[in-house]
């Protein structure tokens, strides 16, 4: 086996994407002056996935956009290893181990290997071609089918299905999307948001199968559970995503759905930090230990972590937060916007409402569509959990800004 070249250790970080990424400058801001090692197992610097989803499907010339350039990099003294994937490693040692043998040796590591795109092998086992969305050659592989006249099948009803589904239909494909729930994203939308959006899915010509598990796949088509084939040419499978937990487990962390982190990002092992969509935190918003899939938590949660990791022992704590753009519609959510009492301010057919969620009277959930500037209030009403009355919340005429500028 071949050793890393010098013997100051420093900071490992595995998994190149956002969290790895923002982990890398989070510790130098932080004023860490050793040496940091960012190692990702995909060929590309780290970069933002939501746009896989979204502009990359839609325009052929849009710029890919990176966390940071090369020199980017280069100026903040962080040395990048992309295409390494690390298979395993030795807590005693603090070493892990590249696929190619490669030993990179850590004072401190950070783990954010992310997650991967679940699949559907029943499906793959068909004559047709069957895609997932997790990575840039992901994206360009079904850029490269968009065409009119396609008929795609999208097999999940969850956000990237949905963002595949609006890009597709905006490039002329013919859309059916199977959804084994009987409701979309039930488990993040009220039915009043998941209603609108189906509704505008449906408008755009999108066709919907729900409550009707795909069984396997023909040359025809997709085969519901119910026997009805789906035409299509080609399958995008979305379906959720499995954490990489490979390394986590060849190095005895403790494990639940994801790698489990107290509130400052430390693992079971003391020298061993992680973050991001591999991670398994208690979320106050949730009442439970869960991992948050989303942009934003890789971002802060990373960098919070690696403040913790080098000295700057910083809680983590911010209520999820999540974006989608399908047509012209932004939505976004905060907190825990299901289960409770749902007030609905303006109306949906306007195509511009807000959707708050109370629980014991507190905010603990909201949901904007095309009111951005709705939700930095409401964000911060979810973070204080501030008790608001339903019928005050309810008025719009009641000043959102001056209830969350309170203190
Ligand atoms: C298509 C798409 C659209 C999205 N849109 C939105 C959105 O609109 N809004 C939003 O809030 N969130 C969105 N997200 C979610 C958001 O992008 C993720 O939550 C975020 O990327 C998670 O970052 P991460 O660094 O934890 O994991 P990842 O981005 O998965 O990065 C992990 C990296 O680690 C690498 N890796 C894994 N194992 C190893 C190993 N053993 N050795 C070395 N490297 C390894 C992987 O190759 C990967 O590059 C989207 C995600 C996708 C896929």
């Amino acid at each position: 086996m071949q050793e890393q070249q010098d013997t100051a250790r420093g900071i490992v970080i595995v998994g190149a994407g956002q969290a790895g990424a923002r982990a890398a400058e989070a510790a130098r801001s932080a004023g860490y002056a050793g040496r940091i090692t960012l190692i990702g197992a995909e060929a590309h610097l780290p970069y933002e996935r939501p746009q896989l989803s979204k502009e990359m499907l839609l325009d052929v010339e849009a710029p890919l956009q990176m966390v940071r350039d090369a020199e980017g990099w280069a100026a903040l003294n962080i040395d990048v290893v992309t295409g390494a994937r690390i298979v395993s490693g030795d807590i005693r040692k603090s070493v892990v181990v590249a696929e190619d043998g490669r030993l990179f040796f850590y004072d401190k590591l950070l783990i954010a290997t992310g997650t991967a795109a679940r699949r559907l092998p029943a499906l793959e086992a068909g004559p047709l071609p069957v895609l997932t969305l997790r990575t840039i050659e992901d994206a360009l592989a079904l850029r490269a089918h968009l065409r009119p006249g396609l008929r795609l099948a999208v097999v999940g009803g969850g956000v990237i299905g949905l963002e595949a589904a609006a890009a597709a239909t905006k490039m002329g494909a013919t859309v059916t999307v199977i959804e084994a729930a009987a409701t979309l994203l039930s488990r993040a939308l009220p039915p009043v948001v998941s209603d609108f959006l189906r509704a505008r899915h449906e408008q755009a010509g999108v066709v919907f199968r729900l409550g009707q598990p795909p069984i396997s796949a023909t040359a025809e088509g997709v085969v519901l559970a119910s026997g009805e084939v789906v035409p299509a040419d080609l399958i995008l499978v979305g379906i959720g995503v499995e954490p990489e937990l490979d390394l986590a487990r060849s190095l005895g962390l403790e494990i639940d759905s994801g790698i489990k982190v107290d509130g400052h990002g430390r693992t079971s092992v003391h020298n061993v930090f992680a973050a991001g969509d591999v991670v398994s935190q208690w979320c106050a918003w949730h009442g439970r230990a869960m991992r948050i899939e989303t942009w934003a938590n890789a971002q802060n949660q990373a960098a919070a972590a690696a403040r913790s990791m080098v000295g700057e022992l910083t809680a983590y704590q911010d209520a999820p937060w999540f974006w989608t753009n399908q047509y012209e519609l932004n939505i976004q959510v905060v907190g825990n916007a299901v289960g409770g009492e749902v007030v609905v301010r303006g109306t949906p057919a306007g195509g511009r409402f807000s959707v708050a969620n109370l629980v014991a009277g507190e905010v603990v959930g909201a949901v904007t569509v095309n009111m951005p500037k709705d939700m930095a209030s409401l964000r911060r009403l979810v973070a204080a959990r501030r008790s608001l009355a339903a019928d005050e919340l309810k008025d719009p005429g009641f000043d959102l800004r001056r209830a969350a500028a309170v203190r």
